[in-house]
């Protein structure tokens, strides 16, 4: 987050610290509403320890949680933050990757639980339930399910979403279809109310994060893929990303945010933290 409330709406800080001094009257601070966060554990995907973190473990294998996030929103609407690995792979481990030297880099492990669709039906809710959907990014593994979702809208950012259209390193058959309706985003912004995109580039361009205000358990922010694991930030280790000064970068604008705020980090695929918090169907409020 790099802004305050003035009034219930979003201003940038400098905005809102020149504002606060002429206007205090009108400095309220933004009621949170009743959101409620699921975290959606869609299977692994298995790689070596140098892929999230080299320098640290090279050589050792690790199986990387793949999550999805679902936000039941106060209105009755219901918010996805990724789609996880497409749920092919429960029968094909190679279906993404096959034919590409990928293939034995990334190796998706899916149960039939795993599948996003059972997922949701725990929790009630159909993939024609989910009114928007917002992907960190285009990767196989944050967007492997984006095609269940004709209902919804979808918020990417602009610039990613024209970098990663026709590239093969952002599989487009998962994503990329005609059914499915896109708002390309220009920055940051609050997108409905306590739900704020955070601009995170350097694992790709325009990445971006997602703050979750929550009533009872405060502030989260979901990096997606800006922080792998804590051990980015232990070790300092940024090489597994694909412009490392950028990441780093914005790996620390996330850390202030979340000292500021305060906010709690949810790393990308961090197999220790996902220990730390349960998963749907219980959920967060
Ligand atoms: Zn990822």
């Amino acid at each position: 987050m790099v802004g305050d409330y003035l009034d219930g709406r979003l201003v940038p800080y400098g905005t809102a610290r020149g504002s606060r001094r002429a206007l205090p009257q009108l400095i309220t601070r933004k009621v949170v509403r009743h959101v409620e966060m699921y975290i959606i554990p869609l299977g692994t995907c298995d790689c070596l320890y140098e892929v999230v973190a080299p320098g640290v473990r090279d050589g050792s294998p690790v199986s990387l949680p793949v999550p999805a996030y679902l936000l039941r929103l106060d209105d009755g609407k219901n918010l996805l933050i990724d789609t996880g690995m497409s749920r092919l792979h429960i029968t094909d481990p190679t279906a993404t990757w096959r034919g590409t030297e990928m293939v034995d880099v990334l190796v998706p492990v899916m149960s039939e639980e795993d599948d996003l669709q059972k997922r949701l039906a725990v929790l009630d809710i159909r993939p024609s339930d989910i009114d928007y959907v917002i992907n960190t990014h285009l990767h196989f593994d944050h967007a492997g399910n984006n095609d269940l979702f004709e209902n919804a809208t979808f918020f990417v950012q602009r610039e990613h979403y024209e970098f990663a259209k026709d590239n093969p390193a952002f599989p487009n058959r998962y994503w990329n279809l005609p059914a499915l309706r896109y708002e390309l985003l220009d920055g940051e912004s609050e997108l409905l109310p306590g739900i704020e995109v955070i601009l995170t580039p350097g694992h790709a361009p325009a990445h971006q994060s997602v703050m979750v205000r929550l009533a009872e358990s405060g502030n989260f922010v979901v990096c997606g893929d800006a922080v792998y694991t804590q051990a980015n930030f232990d070790h300092d280790s940024w090489g597994g990303q694909a412009d490392p000064v950028t990441a780093r970068d914005s790996a620390l604008k996330l850390k202030k945010i979340a000292e500021e705020q305060p906010a709690t980090l949810l790393f990308g695929h961090d197999p220790e933290q996902a220990n730390q918090f349960h998963c749907s169907p219980r959920g967060y409020r």
